[in-house]
């Protein structure tokens, strides 16, 4: 496996693959990674992997200078799961003197977490948009747990005509429904404790829709509950919505509508989401 820090360098590697499934990350991999690795494997001639902490996704108050990193942990896990090329950049790398475009989304970026943190959309759509250029793969996998995230990317490759197909992956979960996510790491001990609650409101939610409750707001106060009993009170927003648009629709939810939680433990925030099937 190749380890590539350079814009030209991961080019000349790419040139020498076939079909490319590609998997971009922040690094500080877990097993959530490593399963969208796994099915890029499946489908294609060779994968790539990018880490990448992207600082233009992190709002000014957010946790971007204690975001968790371990490249060489990462690198070596990647080379157990058959990896051709790992992309490593540094910041200057993809954002050098003189960089001046952005980007601007609205529609299903627009709520959530598209409210909760401005500008982080428009950073994330920036990054892949290079990412997807730099290293033209035929396929790029995303995890349901950013369930927004996967809709704002197949927007963009839409709105740009970019010809990259974009997969979605399941959410994979510890043990106690617990979402994997890097964040999880800077859990105190009690909040990991406590963390499950998400997925358990989420649960609950789906369970009530099963049980015949439609009303979105009797479904919403059911979630925040479930997260208040466990002493999860700062809750970013606990929201059913239309999976299409990413919008509240009125009091009746939708067919397949989407539940969506985003709370915060200390200093720690989690996201997590579940269809209402
Ligand atoms: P991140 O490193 O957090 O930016 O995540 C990189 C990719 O891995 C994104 O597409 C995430 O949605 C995906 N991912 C993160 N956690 C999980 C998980 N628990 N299950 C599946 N995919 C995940």
């Amino acid at each position: 496996m190749e380890l590539r820090t350079t814009i030209q360098a991961i080019r000349q590697a790419r040139a020498a693959l076939g079909t490319v499934g590609f998997v971009p990350t922040m690094g500080f991999l877990h097993e959530g990674h490593l399963s969208l690795v796994r099915q890029a494997r499946a489908e294609n001639d060779a994968v790539i992997v990018s880490i990448f902490v992207n600082p233009i996704q992190f709002g000014s108050a957010e946790d971007l200078s204690t975001y968790p990193r371990a490249l060489e942990r990462d690198v070596a896990l990647l080379q157990q799961e058959g990896v051709a090329c790992v992309f490593a950049p540094d910041v200057a790398e993809l954002y050098p003197e003189g960089f001046v475009t952005q980007m601007s989304l609205g529609g299903v970026a627009a709520a959530l977490e598209g409210t909760s943190r401005p500008g982080h959309f428009a950073g994330v759509a920036m990054v892949l948009t290079k990412l997807f250029n730099i290293i033209q793969p035929q396929r790029a996998y995303f995890g349901q747990k950013d369930a927004q995230q996967c809709a704002v990317v197949r927007r963009l490759v839409e709105d740009v005509n970019s010809p990259v197909e974009i997969i979605t992956a399941p959410t994979w979960r510890e043990a106690d429904g617990l979402a994997g996510s890097s964040r999880n790491s800077r859990l105190t001990e009690e909040d990991r404790k406590r963390a499950p609650a998400l997925y358990r409101a989420l649960c609950h939610a789906r369970d009530c829709v099963r049980a015949g409750e439609h009303r979105r707001t009797v479904l919403e106060a059911a979630m925040r509950s479930v997260l208040e009993a466990e002493g999860l009170t700062d809750i970013d927003y606990a929201m059913i919505v239309n999976p299409e648009t990413f919008h509240t629709e009125g009091e009746i939810i939708p067919p397949h509508a989407l539940a969506l939680l985003a709370v915060r433990l200390g200093a720690v925030r989690l996201i997590d989401n579940m269809p209402l099937l």
